[in-house]
């Protein structure tokens, strides 16, 4: 089993892998939702995140609903410990095309979120590797491509947090991070 990954990148950004909840991560200034077109409830991250925020989070959902693949928008967080909420839906894998540039958008258009209101740390899920299908192991490769392209644009952002679920997860993204930026 793979220890939690803790990396300084050049940008002078803290990134870390971790086993966990994302709706557990109070430090953070914004966790990301891997959200449904209509920023419903939903299954998996989404369901857990509108659990744990309660009903106002959907409140604030409904008028920016729906998005597209790839799409971020920011919201307040509810109940939860967090500011800001960034909801990502991420490409159905096989059927959004292309998948890959789909997911690197989310990321990339997360981060962008993230600046514009100041978040100084963001704690991700592995968006699209659940009900959507993506493999675990590609997911992994386009997210860090994605993120370390868009980091030397991010002035406030300095701690993310890759949050993931299983083990074996941890393991995949620990070593696309470590491939990404070690
Ligand atoms: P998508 O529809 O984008 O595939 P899912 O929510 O179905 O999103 O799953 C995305 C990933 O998040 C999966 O790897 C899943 O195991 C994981 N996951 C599910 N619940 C949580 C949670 N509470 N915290 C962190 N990761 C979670």
């Amino acid at each position: 089993m793979s220890e939690p990954l803790q990396i300084r990148t050049d940008n002078g950004v803290f990134l870390e892998c971790v086993r966990g909840d994302i709706t557990a991560q109070p430090d953070m200034d914004a966790v990301v939702n891997a959200a449904n077109a209509e920023l419903r409830i939903g299954g998996g991250v989404a369901g857990a995140i509108h659990q744990a925020a309660g009903p106002e989070l959907y409140a604030e959902c409904r008028p920016l609903a729906p998005i597209r693949p790839g799409q971020a928008v920011v919201t307040g967080a509810g109940r939860l410990p967090n500011k800001y909420v960034i909801h990502c839906l991420g490409p159905v894998y096989g059927l959004d095309q292309p998948s890959d540039q789909l997911l690197a958008a989310c990321y990339r258009n997360a981060l962008l979120r993230a600046e514009e209101v100041q978040a100084r740390s963001i704690a991700f899920p592995a968006i699209s590797t659940g009900a959507f299908g993506y493999p675990v192991r590609e997911a992994s490769e386009v997210t860090f491509s994605a993120v370390a392209k868009e980091l030397p644009s991010c002035t406030h952002v300095r701690h993310l947090r890759f949050v993931l679920f299983s083990s074996s997860d941890l393991e995949v993204y620990t070593q696309a991070c470590q491939a990404a930026f070690q």
